[in-house]
């Protein structure tokens, strides 16, 4: 007997099914070997809850920035690679081991900054600076990119905040510059001290190097691979090696202050002088050197005066002069100091003593909104209020009255406005007491200055309080 065919309406129906089931199947696997995408390593998000404490040293800085006669300047992420080995130098770990570089489509070779001072001379050369009066005083905030081992206090894509001054070989430009870093931490409430060394101009620094190295090559055998490439390449890094053989090794080197020419120990004296009359907490470390090659005369670190002088990543930030610098990239010579805070250290340390400014104000007032024209009355009332300045909370993925009201609780609002359909067309809107339940039928056109006034006579102060954001470390 012939099979019996299926009929064309079951058999059609039947390949809907297979297909529908197939695309099932297909969600299903596809969603099983969908990888979630996540963070590069030492790259991180600054989620909501940290920009209180952003928000607040970014403010300070700029507040003070502008009370010191600082411009601010922004600079580009992406420079030439060129700009950087011809600053920073090859032999530092920052040129030979951390920058970010590549290819860009025109195949030019560019790099992620990993600092903002080579851009920041780079701007002065091109923008003529020299012909503005002297010293031009810049200051900028933003990302620098350094490929090095994340650890904590450590990342890849990080954040500066650096204050540069061009054209004034002074003392007391080095010393002001300490002392408006100095300010921002005290303004952000955290205790900090200042070292500081120098190491001179270029000249007697290659004569120094001559004895560190003399001294180092006798001890060689006893030196880290890492110590002994940076006794070949840049010997100075020894000074801040971390090894307990070499800093056992450093008691008996040769200091670089006993090697500085008569000028630059008066320069050094001076600054020291400076920061005595005015009080600011120094160390002398003889053996701070830091890590980029343009450094000349003073050089300084900030870090919190409680912290722990062995640990790792402690600098809240740090600088100093390099009056080479702008000649290094073809300008005319040009006498400069500067410094670059670390915004996530400093984050972190007002962290730790729980300093948790509010990330923004927190609002006092709720819209309720029943229906379409609710809503469009609702959006007229929300620019109304901005306005004002109150700002305004509101739940439009949700209908229902008691849902919207349990979100204006949990926001911790005083007062909801509910608008109903009723309301619309009377011209009028309630106003519900969150504490009391108590509601009050208002003309909508007074609500505002009604609002205002309840807010002022609760508080008796303005309608700005504490966000419970604030405290979330
Ligand atoms: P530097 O010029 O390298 O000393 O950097 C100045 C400041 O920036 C340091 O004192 C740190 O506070 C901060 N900083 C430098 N490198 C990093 C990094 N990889 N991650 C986080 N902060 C950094």
């Amino acid at each position: 007997m012939p099979k019996k065919k299926p009929e064309p309406a079951k058999k059609a129906e039947t390949k809907k099914k297979v297909v529908k089931k197939a695309a099932k199947v297909e969600e299903v696997v596809e969603k099983k070997v969908k990888p979630t995408p996540t963070l590069l390593r030492g790259f991180r998000d600054i989620l909501p809850e940290e920009q209180g404490r952003w928000n607040f040293i970014r403010d300070t800085a700029r507040t003070i920035a502008e009370a010191y006669t600082f411009d601010r300047i922004d600079l580009p992420i992406l420079e030439r690679t060129d700009l950087f080995l011809r600053t920073i130098g090859k032999g530092t770990d920052v040129i030979d081991k951390e920058m970010y570089t590549f290819a860009d489509p025109s195949n030019r070779n560019v790099a992620l900054r990993p600092e903002a001072t080579a851009s920041a001379a780079r701007a002065y050369i091109t923008h003529g600076m020299l012909d503005r009066p002297q010293p031009v005083k810049l200051w900028y905030q933003g990302p620098m990119f350094r490929h090095d081992r994340p650890q904590a206090g450590r990342f890849r894509q990080f954040y500066q905040l650096g204050f540069e001054s061009f054209g004034a070989s002074e003392p007391i430009v080095d010393a002001q510059l300490i002392v408006l870093g100095m300010q921002i931490f005290k303004d952000l409430g955290l205790d900090v001290k200042v070292q500081i060394n120098s190491i001179g101009t270029y000249d007697c620094r290659q004569a120094y190097l001559a004895e560190l190295v003399a001294y180092f090559r006798q001890h060689r055998s006893k030196l880290s691979d890492d110590d002994k490439r940076r006794l070949q390449k840049n010997p100075l890094r020894l000074l801040d090696s971390k090894e307990e053989v070499t800093r056992e090794l450093l008691e008996g080197a040769p200091q670089i202050l006993d090697w500085l020419d008569d000028k630059s120990k008066d320069h050094f004296m001076k600054v020291l002088e400076f920061m005595e009359d005015i009080e600011i907490p120094f160390e002398l470390n003889p053996y701070l050197v830091r890590g980029l090659d343009y450094y000349t005369h003073t050089v300084f670190e900030f870090i919190l005066a409680d912290s722990d002088p062995n640990k790792a990543q402690n600098a809240l930030g740090g600088g100093g002069r390099y009056d080479g610098l702008v000649e290094a990239l073809g300008g005319r010579e040009t006498p400069a100091c500067g410094f670059a805070l670390g915004i996530e250290r400093i984050a972190r340390a007002l962290s730790d003593k729980d300093i948790n400014p509010p990330q923004r104000p927190q609002p006092a007032v709720f819209f309720a909104q029943l229906g379409d024209a609710s809503r469009r009355v609702g959006l007229k009332l929300f620019e109304e209020f901005r306005q004002a300045g109150i700002p305004m909370a509101e739940a439009f993925g949700k209908n229902a009255l008691k849902a919207q009201l349990e979100v204006a609780n949990k926001v911790g609002v005083q007062l909801t406005l509910i608008l109903g359909q009723k309301e619309v067309l009377d011209g009028t809107i309630i106003i519900r007491d969150m504490d009391s339940g108590a509601q009050e039928i208002v003309d909508v056109k007074k609500v505002v200055s009604l609002v205002e006034k309840k807010l002022s006579s609760k508080q008796g102060v303005a309608p700005v309080v504490q966000s419970p954001i604030s405290t979330v470390k």
